[in-house]
């Protein structure tokens, strides 16, 4: 589908025109979104696939399609309890991820998903506390202390549905630690690719298993070098164009 994004190329209603404000009001939320550099500009609108949404974070956390599974399964092992109420945690739970893309969006100026996909999609993405701020002890430790001055249910559900979402995050670190430790023991600190010696060697998921129990099975990843990791993610991010 080709689409046409065209916006005026100037609006000059005289400064006491109720338009003008109007005018300045959305020149300010067009700049803000970068829209200016799409100005007049024909691109190629393809369908977003999962994929673009789900990469950004892997590695950094678990994936999205992994978190949307495991909390589904809790959520229906706490339908007896929670009965209609059990959205609550099960989108807590979901929804954390989004301060990524929060976070990209106000620090890159640009509201493309595609934008944030690539950034997180790096093969090793700068692991900023800013950038997962939701995830952090502070937010959620406030919210418990809210949760609890206001005695609200509903404060707590969805800090069951963070907390959730947070020990995964907890365990899959310590298994992506545990693996690349392993690893580059097994490849005695020298990249497999191009045989550089090297102390800090990277960890590259070549596979996502579908079934969770096969998830960390070693052959599903190597180490790399960071010059080779960022090579295999440039590689596999042009497979996918
Ligand atoms: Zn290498
Ligand atoms: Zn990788």
């Amino acid at each position: 589908m080709w689409v046409r994004i065209c916006l005026p190329r100037r609006i000059d209603p005289r400064p006491c025109h109720p338009l003008y404000s109007l005018h300045m009001f959305m020149s300010n939320i067009l700049h803000s979104i970068n829209m200016n550099a799409y100005r007049g500009t024909i691109y190629r609108a393809r369908p977003l696939r999962l994929t673009m949404i789900v990469s950004p974070l892997k590695g950094l956390t678990m994936r999205i399609q992994e978190h949307v599974k495991l909390s589904t399964t809790a959520a229906v092992v706490a339908l007896p309890w929670l009965k209609q109420d059990v959205w609550i945690p099960l989108l807590a739970s979901i929804g954390i991820d989004i301060d990524h893309y929060l976070w990209h969006a106000v620090t890159h100026r640009t509201l493309s998903l595609r934008a944030a996909a690539r950034y997180f999609g790096q093969a090793d993405p700068p692991q900023l506390p800013q950038a997962k701020f939701l995830h952090h002890p502070i937010v959620l430790g406030s919210l418990f202390f809210i949760a609890l001055r206001l005695r609200s249910r509903f404060l707590f559900l969805i800090l069951a549905g963070l907390l959730f979402h947070v020990s995964l995050d907890v365990i899959h670190i310590s298994q992506m630690k545990g693996l690349k430790k392993s690893l580059s023991q097994q490849a005695q600190y020298h990249c497999p690719e191009c045989g550089k010696a090297e102390a800090a060697l990277q960890l590259h998921t070549l596979h996502f298993a579908n079934n969770l129990l096969e998830r960390y099975a070693p052959r599903h990843f190597m180490v790399l070098c960071p010059a080779c990791h960022e090579k295999a993610h440039q590689d596999a991010g042009q497979a996918e164009r």
